[in-house]
């Protein structure tokens, strides 16, 4: 503060001093009075802390909202009281305020947290600081004492404990995991019962100890422990199974997953290692793999014992059919040659009649065998993949009315009245074997339905050609209609009439190689209609 002092006699001057003395005493009282007003103020303003000074023997002298507010007592009711007041039974007992209070002497500030008892004789959990007071002399006082309740922050922690208790005990009692901590070198921290069990270490053998014991000498030499570690540090985690090796040397197979542990602020603290015995998985894995094996074999050696038997069984309908066919041939011969002798001699018109008849019906067995020896020809063909095509431009509608023709005889024979509609159908098709299809229909209709009206048909539609051949026999059970398309199917018993199951199965492989289909539209006792599509 500047005072203006102008210039006076000495008297004046003296005068004038004195009074500036007292001014400025004045001005320093107020301002000192101001000050701790302001303190009080601010000491009062504050309801987090108990802020209260004690006397030299440890009796309450001030208090503020902070103090009431935590301890539950008015000023009125507290100040001229021993802060002894606010501690345990215990605490009192053992001299604790009087210790504090000396430490605080001796080392100028005593600082500790304890239970304290509120005025309803509650506790709470208080941070306490004791510091001595001393006047502008050095003079003892008394002391300052800043009390917080620290409560809350303390259940928090002891949750938090707890919790942590909890979890490191649950770690602990699993036996079917081995779970433990590895530091950041890779040195065994914590063990759990299922770590013993399965390792055979007990936690007192092996923390401390380096992961690498478990680690079998070849996986040490690949250096497989320390590049587990680095790939967990670097990603996170590792995962992995493989043989590991157990405290008396026997290997048991692990499934590992190690994962790296990093504080709040991203430093590595260590690894958590979790590894499981799945030996008796893996023996059971290995035992099926041995079983499969065996059985692919078995089934290997069975396939092939099975293509042998049907190259056998091939090769010998191939054998036989071509054995067949020479004398078949012969017959066939000697058939026409019987004819032409019959016709030249003159033989009796009842006679020639009777032999004529004798020499068709020979014909006609001739010819069912040939049939039967060719399709079993076709059949050996077929298995071995060989059926090949002869294409050329083929008129379906001639070569259909020369299959009929040659029927002719049969048709008068059985009575049977055969219709036959069609459009020019011309295509790239093999005549030889698309004769085969419609001589193998024609003779199933008369076969199956001998003396019922036969109608055949042949309709193109865009650029395909659709031939029906419907009879109006026994027809087929449509559960049937799949099956007898397959080789050696039958949807008669052999006794009613004979034949192979061989004849719809070649049919069909011939009408596919051409790109065609083939199926047929039936119920049981409504006669057949088996339809054929074929591209023109
Ligand atoms: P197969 O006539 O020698 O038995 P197919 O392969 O020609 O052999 O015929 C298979 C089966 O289909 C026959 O056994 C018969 O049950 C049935 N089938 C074929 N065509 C007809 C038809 N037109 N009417 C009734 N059933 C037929």
């Amino acid at each position: 503060m500047r005072y203006n002092v102008t210039l006076m006699s000495d008297k004046k001057q003296l005068k004038s001093d004195l009074s500036d003395e007292v001014t400025r005493r004045k001005l320093a009282e107020t301002e000192l009075g101001q000050v701790q007003e302001i303190f009080r103020l601010l000491v009062d303003a504050v309801t987090d802390y108990a802020i209260f000074a004690l006397d030299k023997e440890g009796r309450i002298l001030t208090w503020n909202p902070g103090a009431q507010r935590l301890k539950g007592y008015t000023a009125n009711e507290i100040i001229g009281k021993h802060f002894s007041t606010f501690y345990t039974k215990p605490d009192i007992e053992r001299k604790h305020p009087q210790w504090e209070l000396e430490t605080a002497i001796e080392n100028g500030k005593y600082e500790e947290e304890g239970w304290r008892v509120r005025k309803d004789g509650t506790q709470f959990w208080a941070n306490v600081v004791i510091n001595k007071l001393l006047d502008q002399n050095g003079r003892f006082i008394g002391f300052s004492k800043i009390t917080r309740d620290l409560t809350d922050r303390m259940r928090a922690q002891q949750k938090l404990q707890e919790s942590e208790e909890r979890s490191r005990l649950m770690i602990q009692g699993v036996r079917d995991y081995a779970i433990f901590m590895l530091d950041p070198q890779g040195m065994v921290a914590t063990w759990n019962e299922g770590a013993e069990r399965i390792k055979q270490y007990s936690s007192e053998e092996i923390i401390g100890k380096s992961m690498k014991t478990f680690y079998s000498e070849e996986d040490l030499k690949a250096k497989k422990p320390e590049m587990e570690l680095e790939v967990a540090t670097a990603v996170g985690r590792f995962e992995d199974e493989g043989w590991r090796v157990r405290k008396d040397g026997t290997r048991f197979w692990a499934n590992v997953i190690i994962t790296a542990v990093r504080n709040s602020s991203g430093k590595l603290m260590g690894f958590s290692k979790i590894t499981r015995d799945l030996t008796e998985r893996k023996n059971a894995e290995e035992k099926l793999k041995e079983l499969n094996d065996g059985l692919e074999k078995k089934v290997q050696d069975r396939t092939q014992e099975l293509e042998t038997a049907v190259k056998s069984r091939d090769e010998f309908l191939s054998l036989a059919s071509h054995e067949l066919k020479t004398p078949l041939t012969t017959l066939k011969l000697q058939n026409q040659l019987r004819r032409k002798t019959l016709e030249k001699q003159g033989i009796a018109p009842f006679t020639q009649e009777k032999l004529n008849k004798i020499i068709v019906d020979d014909e006609r067995q001739v010819d069912r065998l040939t049939r039967l020896v060719d399709d079993m020809l076709d059949i050996t063909r077929l298995n071995v993949g060989k059926l090949s095509l002869r294409k050329e431009a083929c008129n379906l509608t001639d070569l259909t009315k020369d299959v009929i023709d040659r029927f002719m005889s049969q048709f008068e024979a059985t009575k049977t009245e055969v219709t036959f509609e069609a459009d020019d159908a011309i295509g790239n098709w093999d005549p030889h074997r698309i004769d085969q299809v419609v001589t193998n229909l024609i003779t199933n209709a008369l076969k199956y339905g001998p003396g019922k009206p036969l109608q055949i048909r042949i309709r193109n539609h865009s650029n395909k050609t659709l031939l029906e051949v419907q009879d109006h026999g026994k027809g087929i059970d449509p559960k049937d209609h799949d099956r007898i398309f397959q080789q050696f199917e039958r949807a008669i018993h052999a006794n009613e009439v004979s034949g192979l199951g061989l004849g719809l199965f070649i049919v069909k492989q011939i009408i596919l190689a051409h790109g065609g289909k083939i199926w047929v539209e039936s119920s049981l006792g409504e006669g057949s209609n088996f339809k054929v599509e074929l591209p023109l």
